[in-house]
């Protein structure tokens, strides 16, 4: 597999040279909002130690990004009044991944409700006023 590269985008976002939107973060993860968004709510959630994927993380990183997963899942139930949670996760070019550092996608869901496309970035203070919700659902 291809070696760790600490200049992908979600490596620059943790040593804050790009901005991001952040949600919540403990010692081992941090969760932030997706630029384009494909639900209103749309969040990665990422470990703060490198790993390219599923694939090559230790037990240790899978755990804690998954408690985290469930904690802003849950928020995001909350902040959205969601009916239901899709969490994504792609290893791979093949598999669909784009940003190789291993991150979740937590998306909150309506019935009846379909994804938006990939790929439209999304409005500043409309995410914004997302995170802020979020927020206030975890505290
Ligand atoms: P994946 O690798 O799972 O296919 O997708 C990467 C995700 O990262 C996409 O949903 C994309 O919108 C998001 N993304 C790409 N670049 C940035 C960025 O600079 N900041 C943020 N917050 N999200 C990004």
């Amino acid at each position: 597999m291809t070696a760790y590269d600490p200049d992908n985008i979600f490596a620059k976002i943790l040593r804050d040279e790009i901005p991001s939107t952040r949600v919540f973060e403990d010692d081992e993860t941090l969760a932030f909002m997706d630029i384009m968004p494909r639900a209103d709510g749309h969040l990665l959630v990422i470990p703060k130690t490198p790993c390219r994927n599923v694939l090559d993380a230790s037990p240790d990183q899978l755990a804690a990004v998954i408690r985290t997963v469930q904690k802003l899942g849950r928020a995001v139930m909350t902040a959205f009044d969601a009916d239901g949670v899709t969490v994504q996760q792609f290893n791979e070019a093949a598999g669909g991944q784009e940003v190789f550092h291993l991150h979740f996608h937590v998306l909150p869901r309506h019935e009846d409700v379909s994804l938006r496309p990939p790929g439209k970035m999304g409005d500043f203070d409309v995410i914004a006023e997302h995170a802020e919700k979020i927020r206030a659902a975890l505290s």
